[in-house]
């Protein structure tokens, strides 16, 4: 079972908490700015295989890597998925680096991500976020979404050295 408590006590509240116990503003805190969740993905038709593009959804800032209509997103984009404690551990393309997936899996959060570092760029000078590495939807034809297609989210493909604190030899 996870996505319950872990510690007591005096501990940051992504410890402490479940996530179905969370404030509003906690939970909205959680997010690492990353964007990869806004990244377009292709289903295979066959196998249900995910294949990630270089592309974001076309609300996406790709410099700030935040959406620039955050309240008014699943209106205006009626495919952008919510994130809830319930289905996080159901979407099965989070990327294993998203704070969310982390938490309901029990795991602690890595030191780029603002809560820990104290500073929304870290998450960027780490490369985990997208930011310098796609291209928005409203800039690609339909037809050549197939040319976009990705390697770097791949689980396997996520560098050991973008995870670890530099100057620490382990992981956190
Ligand atoms: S992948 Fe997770 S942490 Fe990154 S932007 Fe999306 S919800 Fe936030
Ligand atoms: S609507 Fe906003 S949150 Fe949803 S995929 Fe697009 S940029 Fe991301």
């Amino acid at each position: 079972m996870v996505n319950k408590p872990r510690a007591t006590g005096f501990t940051p509240f992504w410890k402490a908490k479940r996530l179905d116990e969370m404030s509003r503003s906690e939970w909205e805190s959680l997010c690492d700015g990353c964007g990869l969740c806004c990244l377009l993905k292709l289903e295979d038709e066959d196998d249900g295989a995910i294949a990630f593009t270089n592309v974001v959804c076309e609300l996406l800032d790709s410099d700030t890597c935040r959406c620039t209509d955050y309240e008014n997103r699943r209106v205006r984009i009626p495919t952008c998925v919510q994130l809830t404690p319930d289905n996080i551990e159901t979407i099965r393309w989070m990327p294993q680096t998203c704070a969310y997936r982390l938490v309901a899996e029990g795991a602690d959060l890595y030191w780029w991500h603002h809560l820990i570092s104290e500073d929304p760029e870290t998450v960027h000078k780490a490369g985990v976020s997208v930011r310098g590495k796609v291209v928005s939807e409203n800039d690609v034809c339909a037809g050549e979404i197939e040319d976009y297609i990705i390697g770097w989210l791949d689980e396997e493909e996520v560098e050991a050295s973008q995870l670890r604190e530099p100057d620490r030899p382990v992981a956190r």
